[in-house]
C-alpha cells in the first residue's frame, strides 16, 4: 500500500474530531499546533481535552457524532471506539470528498497519520506499507539520529541563531540535556564549556567547532570569570554563534548571572537555556524526591563552599531549626562544620543524610549516615548532599 505524504497547513482550518479518548488525545495538540480550528464532538472526553476545551482552545460540542457535524470540516478524525461510527464518519466526510483518517482501521482509512518526530525546525514523517508499529520505530531511529547527529541535518548559514546562549548542560548523564540545549549546542561555532559539562556533549562536536576550556583559561590578572566574559563576549561581536555550557543548571551557583551581564552590557543577544541541576535531579537518580507528599513540603539549595562562619551567607541555625529537606551543594570539604551548625541549630543528629557522588553517571555512588557523622563519612567531589527524612525514605531504583 503506498501513500502520497502531503503537509497540510491547517492554519485557521476547521478540523473535526470524532471521539475524546487517548487517540484524540494524542492527536489534538498536534492540530492545534499546527493553528487548526478544533470541533471535537464526543460524550466523554479525556482530562486533557477537557481542559483545552475550558481553556478555549477547542470547541467540545458534548454528545453523540450525528450527520452533518462535518460539514464546515477541511479534515476529519474518526476516533471513536465504535467502529460503525468510525465508519459511518469516514463514509459522509467521503461523500463530501473531505480527507478521513479513522484511527480504529487503517485498511478502510483514506488517509493516515504518519509517525512524525520534529528536531530543530525538521519534520520527518514515516510511513511503513500501513504497519504503524515499524512506521513509529523508523521513527525513533531517525529521532534519536538527529538528536545525536548521526544523521546530518545542516542548516542554511543564514539560520543560525547569532549572539550567545547559556545553556545548562544537566547534572552529568549527557542524555539529560534539554532538546533546545542540544539543538543550539550543535550549531555553536564557539563552545565555551566547564568541567562539570558532560564530555560526550563535546565529542560531538564538528572538527571546525572551537572549544574553550573554563578550566584552562589563563587568569594573570584577571579572574577566570572575567576571561570567560571576555572570551564569550569577543567571540559573538565577532559574529560567531557562542554557547556557554554549563554543568546543571547555569543560574544554580553557576556564575549565570554574571556571564548574563556581561552579555547585556556588551549588547550581544543572549538567550538562556535552563538545565537539569544537580540539586533536584542528583537526588532524584538516587530514587531520593527532595519532597514528598505528608513527609515534607520545603527544601533548600545551599552551597558549601564555605563554612558557616562570617563568610557565609547561609543562615546555618535557621536551616537546622527548620524540618524541610537540604540539599548541599559544593559541600564535600566543609561537611563536618556545616553538620555541626545545623545541629547547633536544631536538627536532630540521627536526622537521615545520602551522599550522591558523580550523580547520573555510569559512576554514580549513594552513601548513607545519620547528620552526626557526616563529617567522618566518607565523600569526594562532586556530590550532592541530602539531608531529612526523604534521605532515610529513598527507593531502590
Ligand atoms: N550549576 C550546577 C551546580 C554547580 S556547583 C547545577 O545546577 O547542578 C557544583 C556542585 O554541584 C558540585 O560541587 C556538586 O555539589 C554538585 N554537582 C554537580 N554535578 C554533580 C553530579 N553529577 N553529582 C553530584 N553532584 C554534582
Amino acid at each position: 500500500m503506498s501513500v502520497y505524504e502531503i503537509g497540510l497547513r491547517l492554519q485557521g482550518k476547521s478540523v473535526l474530531v470524532v471521539g475524546g479518548g487517548s487517540i484524540a488525545g494524542r492527536r489534538v495538540p498536534r492540530l492545534l499546533a499546527a493553528g487548526a480550528r478544533v470541533l471535537l464532538v464526543a460524550p466523554e472526553a479525556t482530562t486533557t481535552l477537557s481542559d483545552y476545551a475550558a481553556a478555549g482552545e477547542i470547541q467540545w460540542e458534548r454528545r453523540e457524532w450525528r450527520s452533518g457535524d462535518g460539514d464546515d470540516a477541511w479534515f476529519v478524525l474518526a476516533a471513536t471506539d465504535a467502529p460503525d461510527v468510525n465508519a459511518a464518519v469516514a463514509a459522509e466526510a467521503e461523500a463530501r470528498r473531505t480527507w478521513c483518517v479513522r484511527a480504529d482501521d487503517a485498511a478502510a482509512s483514506d488517509a493516515w497519520t504518519l509517525a512524525h518526530t520534529e528536531f530543530d525546525g525538521v519534520a520527518v514523517a514515516v510511513s511503513a506499507s500501513g504497519d504503524p508499529r515499524r512506521a513509529a520505530s523508523i521513527r525513533d531511529s531517525i529521532a534519536a539520529g538527529l538528536r545525536t547527529g548521526d544523521i546530518d541535518a545542516p542548516r542554511s548559514r543564514t539560520a543560525r541563531p547569532a549572539g550567545v546562549a547559556l545553556v545548562g548542560a544537566g547534572p552529568g548523564d549527557a542524555d539529560l540535556i534539554t532538546l533546545r540545549g542540544l539543538e543550539l549546542l550543535r550549531q555553536a561555532e564557539v563552545v565555551v564549556s566547564d568541567r562539570l559539562a558532560p564530555q560526550e556533549l563535546l565529542d560531538m562536536l564538528g572538527e571546525d567547532v572551537e572549544i574553550v576550556d573554563a578550566a584552562k583559561l589563563p587568569y594573570g590578572r584577571h579572574t577566570t570569570q572575567e576571561q570567560i566574559n571576555a572570551v564569550m563576549v569577543e567571540r559573538a561581536l565577532e559574529g560567531k554563534f557562542v554557547v556557554r555550557l554549563k554543568g546543571g543548571d547555569g543560574f544554580v551557583f553557576g556564575r549565570g548571572a554574571e556571564e548574563l551581564d556581561a552579555c547585556l552590557e556588551a549588547g550581544v543577544p543572549v538567550e538562556v537555556v535552563p538545565g537539569l541541576s544537580s540539586s533536584i535531579a542528583g537526588p532524584a537518580a538516587a530514587g531520593i524526591p527532595v519532597t514528598e507528599r505528608g513527609v515534607v513540603h520545603d527544601f533548600t539549595v545551599a552551597t558549601g563552599h564555605v563554612p558557616p562562619g562570617p563568610q557565609s551567607k547561609v543562615n546555618w541555625a535557621a536551616l537546622g531549626a527548620g524540618n524541610g529537606t537540604i540539599v548541599l551543594l559544593m559541600a564535600v570539604k566543609n561537611r563536618a562544620a556545616i553538620a555541626a551548625a545545623l545541629i547547633e541549630g536544631g536538627r536532630a543528629p540521627q536526622t537521615p543524610v545520602r551522599i550522591v557522588e558523580n550523580a547520573t553517571t555510569k559512576n554514580q555512588t549513594v552513601r548513607n549516615c545519620v547528620l552526626a557523622d557526616l563529617g567522618v563519612t566518607e565523600a569526594h567531589h562532586p556530590s550532592v548532599i541530602v539531608i531529612g527524612d526523604v534521605a532515610g525514605r529513598a527507593r531502590e531504583l
